[in-house]
């Protein structure tokens, strides 16, 4: 059994009891899949009238349904219950340079729909919140979803975040700074709207879903455009005391590397984000020689997944600025490692389109550079979603408060 399950509900009648109470017992029929009222009493010290009340609530809402019979202990069967699929539904979407991921998903946290929607480059934040305004109501739309079963919309954006005050503090790669993000949300949605950094999402969503389920200490680092990490700790996501913790992209790994767009120099961001890559086998020698045989139509610009193609088919520098890439990004894990002493570092987002190339290198890199005790717990994964990961997370949090966490 999960520890959360152990938690004792509250008993009294105030208002304030009784949500707390209906959000327990919803997020108890979420662990379990089925379960009967007697047993929400059992789990919950609640009394076997005050659980029916809550279930006829929710049951009443449509958060919930009957299933059938299950089976009997010595009297009459019970019936169980379970999360009503498609009834209520949650958006996550993830801004990036590249483009607007989508997800809606339902309260079971199933995929209902997804969707990646190309966004020209320096766009204002106000065009592109229209942009996942339209994307939102033409899903809904196609799927016959009123507004009000829509529990709210999560979105996720690479950079510092005050998440509680709604406000982007800088979002270096969008070029977005110091934006309230209030006004916008109440112009073009009538649903709660909540921000996130992209890979604390990631982190949610590794821990709602993912290989994190039953962890509290795990760090999620995101390889994509930038590098960042979601650090989870106690069991909690840790922000630090201005929100911006986990900006591993920015620990330098060698001091002689390029500039990076903080200011430094050889920042990991710089070393092995999917754009410096990029930039580095443009940069070969051999560029010329190498674009020629892999990108087709002269219009066409070299791109990661051209990059991938070349190393795949064996060419020895394109795959050796991935291996290098590697060593950075194996050092830069050990310095987590030695710090934070988490028992996972799990590695997403772009990086699971290669990391059949790269991982047992990182992993050999990490066993030679972090101190032996951390390393001991320590377990290093590819993520398993891959690049809806923040879309996903970032769905996860209304549905995190319709719950109770
Ligand atoms: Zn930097």
């Amino acid at each position: 059994m999960r520890k959360e399950e152990k938690t004792i509900l509250r008993t009294g009648n105030n208002r304030f009891l009784k949500e707390y109470n209906q959000a327990g017992v919803l997020d108890l029929i979420r662990l379990h899949g089925t379960i009967s009222r007697a047993e929400i009493s059992n789990l919950t010290g609640l009394s076997p009238t005050a659980a029916g009340k809550i279930v006829s609530a929710l049951l009443k809402i449509g958060y919930i349904h009957e299933i059938g019979e299950g089976k009997s202990s010595g009297g009459r069967r019970p019936i169980l219950l379970e999360l009503k699929p498609n009834s209520f539904f949650s958006v996550g979407v993830d801004l990036d340079i590249e483009g607007i991921r989508f997800v809606l998903i339902d309260i079971t946290g199933s995929i209902i729909c997804h969707s990646f929607n190309r966004i020209n480059k320096n766009l204002s934040f106000s065009d592109v919140i229209k942009k996942v305004k339209d994307i939102t109501e033409k899903a809904a739309q196609d799927l016959k979803i009123d507004s009000e079963r829509i529990v709210g919309i999560g979105i996720s954006i690479p950079g510092i975040i005050d998440t509680e005050n709604k406000k982007i503090i800088t979002a270096p790669n969008m070029q977005w700074k110091d934006i309230d993000l209030e006004t916008y949300f109440n112009e073009n949605f009538n649903v709660p709207v909540y921000v996130e950094n992209e890979a604390m999402a990631s982190a949610i969503c590794e821990n709602w879903i993912g290989c994190c389920r039953d962890l509290s200490d795990f760090v999620c680092i995101n390889i994509g455009t930038g590098i960042g990490s979601g650090i989870y700790t106690g069991g909690k996501l840790y922000r630090g005391v201005g929100g911006s913790a986990g900006e591993v992209g920015h620990i330098v790994v060698n001091e002689k590397g390029p500039k990076c767009g903080c200011g430094n120099y050889g920042c990991l961001e710089t070393m092995a984000s999917i754009a410096s890559i990029v930039e580095r086998v443009k940069n070969l020698p051999t560029y010329d020689s190498i674009s020629k045989k892999y990108i087709q139509g002269n219009d066409k610009d070299m791109d990661f997944d051209t990059v991938l193609k070349a190393a795949r088919d064996g060419e020895e520098a394109v795959k050796n600025i991935l291996m290098e890439s590697a060593k950075y990004i194996g050092i830069a894990v050990s310095y987590i490692v030695n710090v934070l002493n988490p028992s996972k570092i799990v590695l997403g987002k772009e990086f699971v389109k290669y990391a059949d190339i790269v991982i047992d290198y990182i992993k050999e890199i990490v066993k030679c550079k972090a101190l032996k005790h951390p390393e001991s717990f320590l377990e290093i994964s590819v993520s398993d979603i891959g690049e809806n990961s923040s879309a996903l997370g970032a769905a996860f949090i209304p549905l995190k408060i319709l719950f109770g966490r």
